[in-house]
């Protein structure tokens, strides 16, 4: 499967990136993971946005959802002729964002796991302010197996979650020593989880738009021991997983 990062900048766009929105696709199926802001427009760049078969989303902060609208408009007014499901949970009275003309909510519970096309995906809930899941998937045909920590304070749940894992994409919104914070990630703490759970490479991403990233990824680097990290100091990323 090819994962393109579309982007992957902390709570709001800057420096040119957008927020959080990921494109992964397997064989002809094109599955969006979140709609950040700028996702659209980033999304053209490798297909017609209406290409996409499905979309998943994690949970509904802003940063996750802004292009949401926008991209119902372009299924509603550029040759209407299918409808695009749209995966989330339904723990929040934001779940209503996903119906319109031409986007049909589909609800997960986050109890079980799902078929989306050529993949499973199971969940686990994280440390969130709102309800967020993270995101473990596996493409069928390969058994490859990529897992998205969305938005989250650290969970020891995450090693077990990420086990073997070819690709951890993981929350590094903070520096080491602001461990135990209860909405994201530090540097050290994904670092530490890579490594215990022998996951292949890391992606550092939900990076704060402020701050030093090498830091970051420093930090990460010596906490992950053997682990490949990545960091996305450029949008449009592609990783074959
Ligand atoms: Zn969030
Ligand atoms: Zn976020």
């Amino acid at each position: 499967m090819k994962l393109t990062v579309l982007g992957f900048m902390g709570g709001y766009p800057a420096k040119g990136v957008g927020t959080t929105a990921y494109l992964l696709e397997s064989e002809a199926f094109h599955l969006l993971i979140d709609v950040g802001s700028n996702a659209v427009l980033a999304l053209e760049k490798h297909l017609d946005p209406k290409q996409l078969d499905a979309v998943i989303v994690t949970h509904y902060h802003p940063d996750h959802i802004a292009d949401m609208g926008v991209l119902q408009h372009v299924f509603q007014l550029k040759d209407p002729d299918k409808t695009l499901p749209i995966y989330g949970h339904v723990e929040s009275d934001l779940h209503g964002l996903r119906e319109s003309a031409y986007t049909t909510a589909v609800d997960y519970t986050g109890n079980e796991p799902i078929m989306i096309g050529p993949f499973r995906i199971a969940f686990l809930k994280t440390l969130h302010p709102v309800p967020c899941y993270a995101l473990e998937i596996i493409e069928i045909t390969t058994g490859k197996k990529l897992v998205f920590t969305a938005d989250s304070g650290y969970l020891a749940d995450f090693v077990s979650f990420s086990k073997d894992a070819d690709v951890l994409l993981a929350d590094t919104n903070f520096f080491q020593g602001q461990e135990g914070h209860k909405v994201h990630m530090t540097s050290y703490e994904v670092g530490s989880i890579a490594k215990e759970a022998n996951v292949k490479k890391l992606i550092l991403t939900h990076l704060p738009p402020s701050v030093e990233w090498e830091k970051l990824l420093g930090e990460a680097k010596e906490a992950a021991g053997d682990v490949v990290v990545v960091q996305l100091a450029e949008k449009d990323l592609q990783i074959i997983i």
